[in-house]
């Protein structure tokens, strides 16, 4: 029997991992991915601002498995039912498999914004938003980050504080959001926790704000006046990869997207048991990744089709939020909102636990030391 999970983000590498020590040694596992290294995305703001965290944010994904084969390739198509990919470099076949492929920036069409705008998926588009703030700090200037998602609040606290650091830059910070708050979709106490720490910070956050265009040098609005700008970030939302035709299908609680294959974390719309739509983050990818891993467990041993054994359920629980706005953090733990050191501790141990669990004992240390070296960070 063969397994493959496609993707090692944090879906992927977690499920590996899980299945490592879940199946029976005779099953064959394959993990592919089209990097060499497991990006911890969800600290990837805080690279725009301390370049030398990058080391700590790559992990080659030999160190992540024990005993599954790594395939560096790019996946073009798959076929969830026969269990078929299409690889850039051939193809494989499996048994049962999971599609943990992630997401990619999505720019809904809006003229101009791909063109002129940098995402923050990648080490590389921190460096072009640090290697460009850095020369708005010289002109002086006002840079826009358009979607104020978890990636968003992020990225601006992070460019604010850049901003600080250098005392006589003369640089604006404005985050856009078209829903009515900051964060939205996550509880009223941490979104008005997260809106005080950019205002602190000197954020100028507009929300009820729709862009719906951009040229070299301005933002069109569907609600208000055109926004001059020098520098764009775009963090506007998620939508499929090439693989999947740019689209998230759906899967309901048992993650199945197909006969031979389960689908998690960003690259699919999960809607669990109780028929909650659960938002993309890291932490709903890394809970998935545990009912997919009994799933396909449960398969290994029982067998496709037919008198199928009864599938686990996935349902959203969420454990809490903690949210870096430059050298502040808001976490949400429970009804309580936790701010400053704890809250900031609660990040860090966040972060060093995902690495302890990728396997990458020695780059969690070293988060660790960073953390208690700049208390600032
Ligand atoms: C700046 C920022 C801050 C964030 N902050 C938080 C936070 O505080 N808390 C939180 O919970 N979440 C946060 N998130 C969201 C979180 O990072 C994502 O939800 C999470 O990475 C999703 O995990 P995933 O495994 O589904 O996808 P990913 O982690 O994106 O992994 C997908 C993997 O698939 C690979 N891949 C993609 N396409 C192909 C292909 N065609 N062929 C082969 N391989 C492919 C990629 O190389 C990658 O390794 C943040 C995200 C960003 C960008």
């Amino acid at each position: 029997m063969h397994v493959a999970v496609l993707g090692a983000g944090y879906a992927g590498v977690t499920l590996t991992r899980k299945l490592e020590r879940q199946l029976p040694a005779s099953v064959e596992l394959t993990l592919v991915d089209g990097r060499e290294t497991h990006l911890v995305q969800h600290l990837l703001h805080r690279a725009v601002r301390h370049p030398t965290i990058e080391a700590q944010l790559e992990v080659p994904l030999e160190e992540c498995c024990q005993r599954a084969n790594v395939r560096h390739a790019t996946v073009e198509a798959v076929d969830y039912d026969e269990g078929r990919v299409e690889l850039d470099d051939g193809s494989i076949e499996y048994d049962l498999g999971a599609l943990c492929l992630g997401a990619q920036t999505a720019y809904y069409g809006l003229s101009g914004v791909r063109a002129h705008g940098t995402p923050l998926k990648r080490l590389r588009d921190a460096r072009a938003i640090r290697s460009q703030f850095l020369d708005l700090c010289e002109t002086g200037g006002r840079v826009v980050v358009g979607g104020a998602g978890l990636s968003g609040v992020q990225v601006a606290g992070e460019l604010a504080e850049l901003a600080r650091d250098r005392a006589d830059a003369d640089v604006e910070v404005v985050l856009l959001e078209q829903k009515p708050t900051v964060a939205p979709g996550f509880p009223v106490s941490f979104q008005e926790a997260v809106a005080e720490e950019l205002e602190t910070r000197g954020v100028d956050v507009r929300t009820r704000t729709t862009v719906t265009a951009a040229d070299e040098e301005t933002l069109t609005t569907a609600t208000g006046p055109a926004i001059e700008y020098d520098q764009l970030v775009w963090t506007g939302g998620i939508t499929g990869g090439a693989a999947l035709d740019d689209r998230r299908p759906q899967v309901r609680s048992t993650l199945r997207l197909g006969r031979r294959t389960f689908g998690l974390g960003d690259a699919v719309n999960v809607v669990d048991d109780e028929g909650k739509r659960v938002p993309a983050t890291a932490q709903t990818a890394v809970r998935q990744a545990t009912v997919a891993a009994e799933n396909i467990t449960a398969l290994a041993e029982g067998g496709v089709g037919g008198f199928e054994p009864r599938l686990s359920r996935y349902v959203y629980q969420s454990l809490g939020w903690v949210v870096t706005v430059g050298g502040g953090t808001v976490a949400q733990v429970g009804s309580q909102v936790v701010r400053g050191t704890p809250a900031k501790a609660l990040k860090t141990s966040i972060g060093v636990q995902h690495l302890a669990n990728v396997g990458a004992v020695e780059d969690a240390i070293e988060l660790i030391q960073e953390s208690v070296s700049s208390p600032q960070a």
